[in-house]
């Protein structure tokens, strides 16, 4: 089958240079395609201007130095910040470090006490663990059986030495969207600093800094169109008491000495026309096609095979994600029979390591049998409704087959 571009989509030739014609990407948590738009913006950075924009001697630092300030301000808008507060990284597992060690290492004198998730992602989990073995206390609050975060148990989480709050905006698995901004006002009211991973968030629903009390926010390029290794922390610059993160990386002194390094200058041009389109894809009303896209995947689905459960809020979560158990089969089993033509994603594929499930499936309570048989969908810009019909029935057709031949397609 060939794909026929979305509405997003600058033309033809996108399509017509694809390698994975005849297949079809259902995997945009994981990463997404750079919008030719990006690549387009970002090829000049790698050859004629390549200059340095920390030097400013010349005119190759200059229009090199002027070009990642304007991604920096194309990028600042779409969150509503000023964009003197993003700080460039290689990525947001860089910033979740940078924000979480960074922040407590800076305020330990105040107290050693960190509330985050058990839905974080292992960026910020993993980060925690650290500050856990260097004395601090991280209280993970839970979740209920919809996979959303209750205000009400951070508030009651905090204590007096307690000086970061780290809550997701939006799930990678689950795509359940976060009570952000009330968890942002309380800890603004309290001091505490908060922290919030936006990475699936941004470009899929409205992000705003101040509507969520941010202090700081983690951002990636790759879910959002743009390259991979790019990434940006939001550092809320006129916070009071102002925040003094120590550096992760020291060296040149790049990025007011926050994250030392000479800039991926191509990755942030690309970074900040991702943002650039990512508004001009929101304001077009991309959201609600993807949306009944994935509505449309999961009736087509339920028209076909019995027993399929929604993992997580279905109201409450990204227009594009899906995240179903399908009773009565291996997710791993069932993706391996669809072969290498639809990439989607299983519960297992996405735990850490040890083998047992998806930790944040784990969180909503759910069974052994219901952990293994999720299967995660996430539908993005470029897919088209020919796309969805054909995976929702090639995935039904897996399904019946998986299940035996005792059971059949419903007609
Ligand atoms: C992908 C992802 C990350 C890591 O981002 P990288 O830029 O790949 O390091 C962090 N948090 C969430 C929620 C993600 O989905």
């Amino acid at each position: 089958m060939t794909i026929v571009t979305g509405p997003g989509s600058p033309g033809k030739g996108f399509s017509a240079n694809l390698k994975h014609v005849g297949r079809i990407y259902l995997d945009h948590h994981a990463t997404t395609p750079v919008d030719p738009a990006v690549l387009a913006a970002m090829l000049p950075y790698f050859t004629e201007r390549f200059g340095n924009p920390s030097g400013r001697s010349h005119a190759f630092a200059a229009e090199a130095h002027r070009a990642v300030e304007e991604a920096r301000a194309r990028l600042a808008a779409l969150i509503g910040a000023q964009p003197e507060d993003l700080v460039f990284t290689s990525g947001a597992t860089e910033a979740d470090n940078l924000a979480l060690r960074g922040t407590a290492r800076s305020l330990a004198s105040r107290g050693k006490h960190v509330v985050t998730s058990v839905l974080e992602h292992p960026a910020v989990l993993e980060p925690g663990r650290t500050l856990e073995r260097e004395g601090f206390a991280v209280t993970r609050v839970e979740v209920d059986a919809e996979g959303i975060v209750d205000p009400e148990d951070v508030r009651k989480s905090l204590r007096p030495d307690t000086v970061l709050v780290s809550l997701m905006a939006a799930n990678n698995e689950i795509g359940t969207l976060q009570p952000v901004g009330e968890v942002g006002a309380l800890c603004r009211e309290r001091g505490i600093v908060f922290h919030t991973d936006a990475v699936q968030a941004v470009g899929r629903v409205p992000v705003s800094t101040d509507a969520w009390s941010a202090d700081l926010m983690s951002l990636s390029a790759h879910k959002m169109y743009g390259p991979k290794g790019i990434g940006a922390l939001y550092v809320r610059r006129g916070r009071r008491p102002p925040l003094r993160l120590p550096p992760q990386m020291e060296g040149g002194g790049q990025e007011r000495g926050l994250r030392s390094g000479t800039l991926n200058v191509p990755g942030i041009v690309g970074f900040g026309e991702a943002a650039r389109r990512t508004a001009e894809a929101l304001a077009g009303g991309e959201a609600d096609r993807i949306r009944s896209l994935r509505d449309r995947f999961l009736a087509s689905l339920r028209a076909q095979i019995d027993g399929v459960l929604v993992n997580g809020a279905l109201e409450r979560r990204l227009p594009g994600n899906l995240n179903v158990s399908i009773d009565g089969i291996s997710a791993e089993t069932l993706l391996l029979s669809l072969g290498d033509d639809i990439a989607l994603s299983s519960g297992a594929a996405c735990a850490e390591a040890g083998g047992k499930g998806s930790h944040v499936l784990r969180a909503l309570g759910l069974s052994d049998a219901r952990v293994y048989s999720a299967i995660r969908v996430g539908i993005g810009r470029y897919n088209t409704e020919g796309e969805i019909d054909e995976a929702a029935r090639r995935l039904a057709h897996a399904v019946v087959a998986a299940r035996g031949s005792s059971a059949h397609l419903r007609t």
